[in-house]
């Protein structure tokens, strides 16, 4: 647990650093938004080649990519559907169930609970009752509403408090359970931060990222990885935190934020090192790319990942207005 007078201290701190007194306007927050969701899509798409029999996560390391297409996962679809419910006011948590609802692929590599509770709500079940009913009145403690936070807290970078709150509303959707819930949380928090690191063009120092994330997180076991001092480099973050092989906010949000605060511009080591540390692959790709991206921009990612990554639903460009959430 971390102690409340070094919280304190450090969230005054991470308020000097970032002072975020600058305007966003809408057009703002929908590219900031979007240049998230391309880091996370194209983490998810590289991430789930490395399921594939025969594609070596070494061969990352030298950059020797696998063959495109990249067909990303239920990580992005579910962002994307976060993206098209993105505008001023509150998130709006019945139009973003409908949209999970209606689009879902279950080969898209849902968990099964998902794919249950997706078809719940498609079939006319409030989402609050699918989510409260889940995993036996638990609620869920997947990773789902972290895979899919990073541009909802790109959007929020002018404010961690409203990234936090945002973050709670968008995760409660289809988490139920308080880890589930701290996963969206610290993701989207992290996000912000990037993008308000990236609004002020100061690369922030090594750990504050993952300091400004847990000091917005409620006490849980995801706030605890947050705050998990990790000397040394990839594996031994992954021994530590988890590598999100169980597929929980748990064992996946520490490891993931941990690898985008380290790499935060660098958006392929970033990717790389989830990569090389196996587990939910896809899922801590997405998150730390999304992250990183929220920092670097699409300048920071590879233009022939981009490439390699296979086209982003053309529903999205339709509904975000935008033309450039394809690319
Ligand atoms: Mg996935």
């Amino acid at each position: 647990m971390i102690e409340r007078e070094s919280l304190m201290t450090l969230s005054d701190g991470i308020r000097s650093e970032v002072p975020m007194s600058f305007t966003l306007f809408p057009g703002t927050r929908r590219t900031l938004a979007l240049e998230s969701l391309a880091g996370l899509s194209v983490g998810d798409a590289l991430g789930a080649q490395y399921f594939v029999p025969g594609i070596k996560p070494a061969d990352l390391l030298d950059a020797r990519v696998p063959e495109p297409p990249w067909e990303w996962t239920d990580d992005t679809e579910q962002a994307c559907c976060l993206v098209a419910t993105l505008a001023e006011g509150d998130f709006d948590r019945d139009a973003f169930a409908a949209l999970l609802a209606d689009r879902f692929e279950p080969y898209r590599g849902y968990g099964p609970g998902a794919v249950v509770m997706l078809r719940e709500i498609r079939e006319g079940l409030p989402w609050p009752i699918a989510a409260a009913a889940a995993f036996n009145g638990q609620g869920s403690c997947g990773n789902g509403a972290a895979m899919r936070a990073a541009p909802l807290g790109a959007w929020h970078a002018d404010s961690l408090a409203h990234a936090a709150t945002q973050g709670v509303r968008a995760a409660e959707v289809t988490h139920a359970h308080p880890e589930g819930i701290a996963g969206g949380v610290a993701v989207s928090v992290a996000a912000a931060y990037a993008a308000a690191a990236r609004l002020n063009g100061h690369r922030p120092d090594p750990g504050r990222l993952l300091l400004a994330a847990a000091a917005h997180t409620a006490p849980s076991v995801v706030r605890d990885g947050l705050t998990t001092s990790v000397r040394g480099g990839v594996a031994e973050a992954a021994e530590r935190l988890g590598n999100g092989g169980q597929a929980t906010a748990q064992d996946t949000v520490p490891f993931a934020l941990w690898v985008a605060d380290r790499y935060l511009d660098d958006f392929p080591a970033a990717v790389a090192a989830c990569v090389v540390a196996g587990g939910d692959v896809d899922t801590t790709a997405a998150i730390a790319g999304g992250v990183v991206a929220a920092y670097t921009g699409l300048d920071g990612i590879p233009g022939d990942w981009l490439a390699h990554r296979e086209p982003l639903p053309a529903w999205l460009a339709a509904a975000s207005g935008d033309q450039s959430a394809g690319g």
